[in-house]
């Protein structure tokens, strides 16, 4: 009975970690590409160590106190269907449940970077991403997501990015008009006044319980939008929050890291971790750790599918909310050194990484103009 239990309280445990994030097996359908591998069951175990280590021992044990009050049978199996049950929202993972004020958007501190957008929640809750489920996280074997989550209990205030006109409101953001199965549950979509290099600029707000606002209808930054709620396929009350540049669809997304205004005084890290080839790596840890504080952040690679990167950086990594200062960055799957890296105040620092050994923090060149000024020859007659 008692190993039972231990079992059990593993489940939980994981559940609990996964407890405010999409549920995203219908989310994101975008198959992996034909030659990704998949999880190895190896990996599947380093994902459970990695949910582990959020979820605190008092946690576990409320969790398993909710449990015996619940249907045990509903957890013997790890279908997905388990990860429906609601969950209280567990405590944040191990970052500093503080910020300084943003910086004003947009914040363009060089021509290649667009931190245009707000924060779509106020300052006076948490309003930066759940550190396990970035974007470009891998949930389960084959699910990219494609946006960050804001752990926000059910009520909370959910406020425009940006300028714009609301583009949709209400369910059926995925599936189609009014469909209350919509893996986005109750969703706004906003399309922003401004683009990005001729491109529209869309933000899309998931998972809401209240709508304040209907389709059409002119926004401005910080307007509510309505209150977040737990809609759609979650294990729990979050704010999904994307952006999308192009065209309202899920595949055209972005990483928002790379578009929410940082807080003042702190930075951005973006990379490219690669092989000796130069080919990208999936799912890969990535440790840093402040030699300052010696706090210590955690972020994966891309897992490939939807998530796109950015046009200038071609990153597969980024990790906002970095207080500026030295750090050192490793890939122990790698086996890389300890690798110093800068934090810069509200700006991105960029490294990236081929296999072990090569490393640099270079930023990418620079892209070259469009258009040259045409060299004209000089004439032989006047
Ligand atoms: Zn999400």
């Amino acid at each position: 009975m008692k190993r039972f239990f231990r079992t059990f309280r593993f489940l939980l445990v994981a559940l609990a970690g996964l407890s405010v994030s999409c549920q995203s097996s219908n989310l994101n359908p975008t198959p992996m590409d034909q030659n990704d591998p998949g999880l190895s069951s190896t990996q599947i175990a380093e994902e459970e160590n990695s949910i582990m280590v959020i979820a605190t021992q008092s946690q576990a044990d409320h969790y398993e106190d909710l449990l015996t009050a619940s249907s045990l049978s509903s957890f013997t199996t790890s279908t997905p269907e388990a990860l429906r049950f609601i969950f209280p929202t567990p405590g944040l993972a191990s970052v500093s449940a503080w910020r300084p004020p943003l910086y004003p958007t947009p914040w363009v501190p060089t021509p290649y970077d667009h931190f245009y957008f707000a924060r779509p929640i106020a300052a006076n809750e948490v309003n930066w991403p759940l550190a396990n489920y970035r974007y470009g996280g891998v949930f389960f074997a084959d699910v990219v997501h494609t946006g960050i989550d804001i752990p926000v209990k059910t009520g909370t205030p959910i406020f425009a990015a940006g300028p714009g006109r609301v583009n949709w409101a209400g369910y059926g953001l995925y599936r189609g008009r009014e469909d209350k199965d919509d893996p986005y549950g109750l969703a706004v979509v906003i399309r922003h006044d401004f683009g990005y290099k001729g491109q529209t600029l869309y933000t899309v707000y998931g998972h809401m319980s209240h709508i304040d606002v209907s389709r059409g209808e002119a926004v401005d930054t910080g307007d509510m939008l309505g209150l977040s709620g737990a809609t759609g396929n979650v294990t729990g009350p979050h704010l999904h929050f994307e952006v999308r540049i192009g065209k309202n669809n899920f595949s055209r997304s972005r990483n928002p890291e790379l578009w929410l205004s940082p807080p003042q005084g702190w930075g951005i890290l973006a990379g490219r971790v690669m092989d000796e080839k130069a080919n990208l790596l999936q799912r890969k840890e990535v440790i840093i750790k402040s030699k300052d504080t010696g706090e210590k952040y955690t972020v994966k690679t891309y897992g490939g599918g939807a998530a796109n990167p950015d046009e200038y950086y071609k990153e597969n990594l980024v990790i906002g909310d970095l207080p500026a200062g030295n750090y050192y960055i490793w890939v122990p799957e790698l086996n890389t050194k300890f690798i110093d890296i800068i934090i810069y105040a509200g700006r991105v620092s960029y490294f990236t990484l081929y296999g072990s050994l090569t490393f640099n923090t270079n930023l990418p060149h620079t892209p070259k103009p469009v258009f040259q000024t045409p060299v004209v020859e000089p004439s032989s007659s006047p």
